[in-house]
């Protein structure tokens, strides 16, 4: 009988022994955490740092990033960058920040590959509807097409040498609205990323960009919203090291008579985009997964799957009017018993 024992003994030892190597470091790690109101919606993060002290500091300067860029990007902002810019629409030539000039020619790229979709020159649309004013209006058919012939990004002439950007008519004016949030968390991860930091979340009103896992190794579990009701959640999706944007018809919106008008506008219409009511994006990157989930709101179910399937390293969770859910070929769904949708990656390691 004692015979025996050691050998359990033995083996309880050691799996205690590993118990604590593989345990303990996540045990280690304490979560620091920061909410902020900026850039029109409430930025929360969280960090899980060794040193708390080190973590708080890494989060000021990254909310600093953020208010630093929002007054370059924002054309709501007097002496910002785009205010500059489309003050001198058909006249002048602006000289702009680098972080300007980035966003904005990433942007005339992801224009390009959606075919128009997304268009940073929406702003004389998204100001007719009154969108971001909090007086919101169905506008008339002759302002309308009025609208309809400013809005186009192969309007904006961008001269990187000499880091100028110019709008070529009179009237057209840029908003990067569909995309700053998303450009501006990266900037932010990357600070964080700067200062040490491994593990981190940051939501800027369901723009989420993640750094690394979660302490003990896991994926961060990230919960899309239900379109159509708001304590609810539609699926939930686990990621690592990436970023997920999620783009509804839920967030700004007016009713007329039961009909639903909200902020993410088709270009070639004028009107806000129909068919899908949630689009997310899973990418590297929060710039990606923000403009796609724009475009593909845009695009709509068919067009939108295949302007994803096209590009690697990005997948989307496509929500239609009927409330059905559709996914692209790198993501998996399982139910779980008590119906919660669950969505992970096939190929790549989110
Ligand atoms: P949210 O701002 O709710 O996260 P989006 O990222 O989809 O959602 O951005 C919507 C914003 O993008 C609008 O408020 C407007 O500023 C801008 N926008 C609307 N339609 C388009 C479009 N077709 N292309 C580019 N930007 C757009
Ligand atoms: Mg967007």
């Amino acid at each position: 009988m004692k015979k025996r024992l050691i050998p359990y003994v033995v083996i309880v030892a050691i799996l205690a022994a590993l118990f604590i190597l593989v345990i303990r470091p996540a045990g280690d790690a304490k979560k620091v955490t920061r909410t902020e109101f900026l850039m029109d919606t409430i930025v929360e993060s969280l960090i899980y740092t060794k040193d708390s002290k080190l973590g708080d500091e890494a989060l000021t300067y990254a909310y600093r990033e953020i208010s630093r860029l929002e007054k370059f990007l924002d054309r709501h902002i007097s002496g910002s960058d785009v205010t500059k810019i489309n003050q001198a629409a058909g006249r002048e030539q602006v000289l702009v920040s680098v972080d300007a000039m980035e966003v904005i020619i990433r942007s005339l790229e992801v224009g390009e590959l959606s075919g128009g979709a997304f268009d940073i020159t929406i702003a004389p649309l998204i100001k007719l509807w009154g969108f971001g004013t909090g007086d919101t209006q169905i506008p008339g058919e002759a302002e309308l097409s009025e609208a309809l012939d400013l809005v186009d990004y192969r309007q904006v002439q961008v001269d990187r040498e000499a880091g100028t950007v110019f709008l070529q008519h009179a009237g057209v004016e840029l908003d990067l609205g569909g995309i700053a949030k998303g450009f501006i968390i990266d900037k932010a991860v990357e600070v964080l990323r700067d200062k040490g930091i491994t593990s981190a979340y940051f939501d800027a009103g369901g723009d989420i960009r993640v750094l690394g896992d979660k302490p003990d190794g896991t994926p961060w579990r990230i919960g899309i919203r239900h379109p159509r009701d708001r304590r609810d959640i539609a699926a939930i999706v686990e990621i690592r090291d990436s970023a997920i944007v999620t783009s509804g018809d839920y967030e700004r919106y007016f009713q007329v008579n039961d009909e639903r008008y909200h902020h993410i506008i088709d270009p070639q219409t004028g009107m806000p985009a129909r068919g899908l009511i949630s689009v997310t994006v899973v990418a590297a990157d929060a710039f990606t997964a923000d403009a796609y989930s724009t475009a593909v709101f845009v695009l709509g179910l068919e067009q939108g799957i295949a302007l994803v399937e096209s590009l690697p390293g990005v997948e989307a969770i496509l929500i239609t009017e009927d409330e059905q859910v559709h996914i692209t070929s790198g993501l998996a769904i399982q139910i779980t018993e008590d119906e919660q949708v669950h969505i992970t990656a096939i190929s790549k390691g989110w």
